[in-house]
């Protein structure tokens, strides 16, 4: 009975979070605690990365956001993912700057990547938000090859790497949201952006939780 019983709490966890996502303190609200929501800071809406003509960021990554972020891209628990996501869905209730997509596409992992930790937390992030807007679920349009890790190298170094890691497969006419969890030069996107325009789509929207002022450390 006690198996049964830690097994149903442990499910329960996942479905209903009951801790904070960056504090880990008792949470009440679907997403952070009190003292961790008054701390996000809402991206301004005029500041593009390098590479991005146009990308549209809910948050700065800084603060509760950015703790509850690296323990959902480090740790082996995709619970944060649910707190975040509904996050995410609240900061677009508006939908007007975002109506117009049709397919939304997470930014997807190399198999290699997705292998080791086990989910894709672009793809969690991106589902209460997708269900909101009543878009077409797409995670397989886009591949991506491995490549070495992207942290610590400098701009110039991260678009090389990534120019050509993605290959999309034929999306002729659709208009993209394409989510991902954090930007910070752009490179990424530019490159995701870039193979999606080429299979096709009509026009590809890069939405991200959050937009790193500085290099991701
Ligand atoms: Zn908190």
């Amino acid at each position: 009975m006690r198996t049964l019983r830690l097994c149903i709490e442990a499910v329960g966890r996942f479905v209903f979070p009951d801790e904070c996502p960056a504090c880990r303190a008792p949470l009440q609200a679907a997403t952070f605690c009190d003292a961790c929501a008054a701390a996000l800071v809402r991206a301004p809406l005029s500041a593009a990365p390098p590479l991005l003509n146009t990308v549209r960021a809910a948050f700065v990554y800084d603060g509760p956001l950015r703790s509850a972020v690296v323990r959902l891209k480090y740790a082996p628990d995709p619970y944060p993912a649910r707190a975040l996501g509904t996050l995410l869905a609240q900061a677009f209730p508006d939908q007007a700057s975002i109506a117009w997509c049709d397919t939304l596409v997470p930014m997807p992992l190399s198999w290699r990547r997705q292998r080791e930790r086990g989910f894709n937390q672009a793809a969690l992030l991106a589902r209460p938000l997708q269900q909101q807007l009543g878009l077409q679920w797409a995670p397989h349009l886009l591949r991506r090859r491995h490549r070495p890790a992207q942290a610590g190298l400098t701009a110039a170094e991260r678009h090389k790497n990534v120019a050509d890691s993605f290959r999309a497969r034929p999306c002729h006419g659709a208009a993209v949201l394409l989510l991902d969890d954090v930007v910070t030069t752009g490179s990424t996107l530019h490159a995701a952006t870039n193979a999606l325009l080429s299979a096709g789509a009509r026009r590809v929207l890069p939405l991200t939780l959050a937009l790193a002022l500085e290099p991701a450390r």
